[in-house]
């Protein structure tokens, strides 16, 4: 194995999370509300499956064990079967991860699983299909639900839910979310809104601190489970009266960077150091050969010395991130 990939101060990085479009067909107010809007016309520009089995390899050769396919919609991709199988056949990496809006789940979950797909998140803000419709855009809530379902029928044990929880949207569902996962092994994730480039006063009126909703779960019974090497950012509670569990997701609160694991590529090809960052560093000249990999390793190690202690979203700064669709999330 070549060097793990490392910061300065001493963060490892096992985890990767790639985006493989920016295109995305729901319109959610927090991310895309007036829809995916190519920046510069160039569709065809993102990551080809040679570039994606590249940058995959040398990240796993770099002690990179678990990837997240995202996007964008990742399943708009015609060859999202054939990413996941290759991300999936890479030496090294063991869980590989795809965050969807569920749209083609009901429909396609069964050909992930054979390509390899080990753990899948899905996004639902509302359990009632109207609120569902407002926030997304789409009327699809029947249908991402199906895919739930048959995500578990295929043959997963686990299923995550992402929720970002808004003032003025879903708030109140925050019971009706605990009782859907009484008897359900999802683990639901509740996800604050963050700040991005183009939102502002809808960011004031909508964000929800996760810290209110652990104090009540804390209240309520749920204890903190306890972190692994290549887990993600979420505070994970779980309660004996509950099938499922509940992650939170904070990047308001102090030290959460201090964990941070994951590194971005974004569909273009540009190295992300933190979601919420600089406009990232060119790859894709590296990703054309697979003998440049040693180069692609030693660009990425110099830019790791430069990753920043934190982000500054507390001072209002979100980076040069304009939305989440733009890297992933
Ligand atoms: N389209 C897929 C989906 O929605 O699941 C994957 C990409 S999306 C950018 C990844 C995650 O980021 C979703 O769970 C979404 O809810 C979340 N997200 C997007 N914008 C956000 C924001 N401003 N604040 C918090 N979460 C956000
Ligand atoms: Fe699309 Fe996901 Fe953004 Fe919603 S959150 S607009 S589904 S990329």
């Amino acid at each position: 194995m070549a060097q793990q990939f490392e910061d300065k101060f001493h963060r490892k990085f096992y985890y990767l999370r790639l985006s493989v479009t920016d295109v995305c067909n729901f319109k959610c107010t927090y991310c895309l509300p007036e829809g995916y809007k190519p920046v510069d016309g160039e569709k065809s520009s993102f990551l080809s499956l040679p570039e994606i089995k590249r940058v995959v390899k040398a990240f796993a050769d770099c002690g990179t064990s678990k990837v997240r396919i995202t996007g964008g919609e990742p399943s708009l991709r015609r060859d999202f079967n054939d990413i996941i199988h290759a991300v999936a056949s890479t030496s090294g990496i063991d869980k590989v991860a795809t965050t969807t809006n569920g749209y083609r789940m009901a429909k396609q979950v069964g050909q992930w699983r054979e390509a390899g797909l080990t753990h899948i998140n899905v996004s639902v803000d509302s359990l009632s299909p109207r609120m569902f419709h407002q926030i997304t855009g789409e009327n699809k809530f029947e249908q991402v639900m199906a895919g739930i379902d048959k995500a578990f029928e295929v043959g997963y044990e686990q299923v995550k839910v992402n929720a970002v929880l808004m003032n003025s949207f879903n708030l109140r569902e925050v019971p009706a979310f605990l009782n859907w996962i009484k008897d359900r092994p999802i683990q639901l994730r509740f996800i604050e809104l963050m700040q991005t480039g183009e939102m502002d006063h809808f960011f004031q009126k909508n964000h929800v601190s996760g810290a209110t909703i652990r104090t009540q779960l804390l209240n309520e019974g749920w204890v903190p489970k306890v972190r692994q090497a290549n887990d993600g950012p979420a505070q994970v509670f779980v309660h004996p009266d509950y099938k499922g569990e509940i992650g939170l997701i904070m990047p308001y609160e102090k030290g959460f960077c201090e964990t941070c694991n994951r590194l971005r590529i974004s569909a273009k090809g540009k190295l992300h150091l933190c979601l919420f960052g600089e406009q990232g560093v060119e790859l894709r000249d590296l990703l054309q050969e697979d003998e440049q990999e040693a180069d692609l390793i030693a660009r990425i190690q110099t830019q790791l010395e430069s990753k920043s202690v934190s982000h500054h979203l507390q001072d209002g700064n979100s980076g040069a991130t304009p939305h989440l669709a733009s890297i992933g999330g």
